[in-house]
């Protein structure tokens, strides 16, 4: 894909301004995305923080839920931060009663997994796809996956939990790299946008 990809961010609930931002700086057209139509425009799509119950209950109202998890499922690359991140999952341990997710990573994720909103924390780590210094990654009431099938590859841990997993045009993080400064995590997601075998023209 030559040029700038244009790539949405789930704006339903959550940290949707900070994603924008990040994308921007690296290099991305970024616009919000809250209808089926602002969906089938974008070449790639953030899912932002926030809550994962929350996001999932305004999914399945404006009519969303279905068209994106085709969506994911035929490739449209996507990218979840912490509450995103437990969207792509495939399956999370201990949902909410009714909570339900869009899917796209064969994972296991366990929400709230590092504590409480007053046990945030900010950390630093290497991450595969992303050279240089270690990534600085907020954590907020943040997941960590359980455990990952075998199409997904492990990109980060910390403490001993994988906090970051890719499968395919597919990537997640349980830390909010939106939050830092370092716009790395985004720039390693747009060049995903940028690499979609057979991605757009638009
Ligand atoms: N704990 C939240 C959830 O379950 C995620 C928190 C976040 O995105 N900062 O959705």
């Amino acid at each position: 894909m030559a040029g700038e990809p244009t790539v949405g961010v789930l704006a339903l609930q959550g940290d949707v301004r900070e994603h924008l931002a990040a994308l921007g700086a690296a290099g991305a057209r970024a616009v919000p995305v809250r209808r089926v139509g602002e969906l089938a425009a974008v070449d790639g799509l953030v899912l932002p923080g926030g809550e994962s119950t929350t996001i999932f209950k305004l999914a399945r109202l404006f009519g969303l839920l279905e068209p994106l998890r085709e969506a994911v499922a035929d490739g449209l690359p996507v990218y979840g931060s912490c509450a995103g991140m437990i969207m792509l999952a495939d399956k999370i341990l201990d949902p909410r009663s009714g909570q339900e997710t869009f899917g796209g990573i064969d994972m296991i994720v366990r929400r709230n997994a590092f504590g409480r909103q007053n046990e945030s924390f900010e950390a630093s780590f290497a991450m595969t796809g992303v050279p240089g210094a270690p990534v600085d990654g907020v954590f907020i009431r943040a997941p960590w996956v359980e455990s990952v099938g075998a199409g997904a590859e492990v990109l980060a841990t910390y403490d001993g939990h994988v906090v970051a997993v890719r499968q395919g045009s597919a990537l997640a993080t349980s830390f909010h790299p939106e939050l830092t400064g370092d716009h790395r995590v985004h720039a390693l997601f747009t060049e995903m946008v940028r690499e979609r075998p057979g991605g757009s023209s638009r």
